[in-house]
């Protein structure tokens, strides 16, 4: 099982990434949403609510769990 937390920061209208509690990326207390413990990205995105928000995995810290998606994040939008 991994922590996962949320950005509060939205990018592109509704879209929030989405990091594991070991991540150099992950935002200070106040810019993100504790998700709690899933076992990998696509169980939590299979337990969250899509109309919602629309989730992405972060390619820095989910890349380490070998998640396969097409959903991440490329280098040019830091
Ligand atoms: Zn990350």
């Amino acid at each position: 099982m991994f922590c996962f937390y949320i950005e509060n920061r939205k990018r592109f209208g509704n879209q929030q990434v989405v990091h594991l509690k070991s991540c150099d990326l992950l935002p200070e207390k106040t810019g993100r949403t504790k998700l709690g413990f899933f076992n990998d990205f696509q169980e939590l995105q299979a337990q969250h609510d899509p109309a919602d928000v629309f989730m992405i995995a972060c390619t820095y810290c989910c890349k380490s769990l070998q998640i396969k998606t097409d959903q991440r994040i490329t280098s040019r939008e830091n």
